[in-house]
């Protein structure tokens, strides 16, 4: 299907992309166009105006500060996917990226459409929740920070106002007690997730602490497994596991039954805790 009429203007700064959106009540802002194009294309979505944000620069840097790694929005997924300072310093994102779609997609895809898109079955949000990362977001007001915790409202729903952009992520960068995990179901390689897990915990010579288990594909957003987090923490996996029936309810989707995604989240823990007492990050 073809796309409903739209106009189209090219933002060159964060001010006039937010300008712009002032001008309709129907704006978008287009990034990699990867979700919303199609989107647009299936007329699930016919927006007026679509305000590309690629020409804005300074947003597509990578950069490690105060002890936290800053990502921006308009990083690509495979920018993302080669840099090395995300590999060293967010060991959790550098493992979940090769599992978003394909590679034709990560090549335009960006780290800030996936957060603000909010897919629930996509990995990103998830990883962002585990690490108890940041998101920085500029409206008219001005530029303010909000938590992972706090940043998804529902499905596809974000605390986004109409005019605002999000510039970039923010996660702590790891340190030589981190450890991460990840693991994920899809149909194919390359699908969205019937059931994913991102954890992240902190080693502490006896065990594991902190440990922060998220799951993404079971829920209207990504979701913590609280009770399950407090178990793990005395190292017993069968328990954690056990906890998940108190922490997830997971609806039927087109992918699978409530039931079956409720077992893919109790083997994916047993897979993913595992990885955090085994592995250095
Ligand atoms: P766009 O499509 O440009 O925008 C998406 C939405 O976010 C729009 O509403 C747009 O207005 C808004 N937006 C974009 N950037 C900003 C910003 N900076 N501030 C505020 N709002 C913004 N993703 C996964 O995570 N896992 C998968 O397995 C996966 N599989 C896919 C398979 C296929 C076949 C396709 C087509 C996509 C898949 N995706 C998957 C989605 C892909 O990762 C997209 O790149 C991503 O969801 C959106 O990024 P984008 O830059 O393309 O955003």
């Amino acid at each position: 299907m073809k796309p409903a009429p739209f106009a189209y203007a090219k933002a060159r700064s964060l001010d006039e992309a937010i300008d712009l959106l002032a001008t309709r009540s129907e704006a978008r802002l287009l990034a990699g166009g990867q979700s919303l194009l199609a989107t647009l294309n299936m007329r699930l979505s016919a927006p007026r105006l679509l305000i590309d944000i690629n020409g804005i620069a300074g947003l597509d840097t990578i950069a490690k500060t105060d002890g936290k790694l800053e990502i921006g929005a308009l990083v690509r997924h495979a920018q993302a996917e080669r840099s090395p300072d995300i590999a060293e310093h967010a060991p959790l994102i550098a493992r979940a990226l090769p599992h978003i779609a394909h590679p034709a997609i990560r090549n335009r895809g960006t780290i800030g459409g996936s957060i603000a898109f909010a897919d629930p079955a996509a990995e990103l949000p998830a990883c962002l929740l585990a690490l108890g990362g940041e998101i920085d977001v500029t409206g008219p007001k001005g530029k303010r920070t909000v938590k992972a915790e706090d940043f998804f409202k529902g499905l596809f729903e974000t605390v986004l106002e109409p005019q605002d952009v999000l510039t970039a992520i923010r996660v702590p960068a790891a340190t030589a007690q981190s450890r991460v995990g990840f693991a994920e179901f899809t149909m194919r390689r390359g699908d969205y997730a019937m059931a994913g897990l991102a954890a992240s915990a902190r080693a502490d010579g006896k065990g594991l602490a902190d440990a922060r288990l998220a799951y993404f594909g079971v829920g209207a957003t990504p979701l913590r497994a609280k009770q399950a987090e407090a178990v793990l923490a005395d190292g017993k996996i069968d328990a954690a596991i056990a906890a998940l029936d108190d922490d997830l309810d997971p609806p039927d989707d087109i992918q699978a039954t409530g039931a079956v995604k409720k077992h893919l989240a109790k083997v994916l823990l047993g897979r993913v805790a595992r990885q955090l007492l085994e592995r250095r990050a």
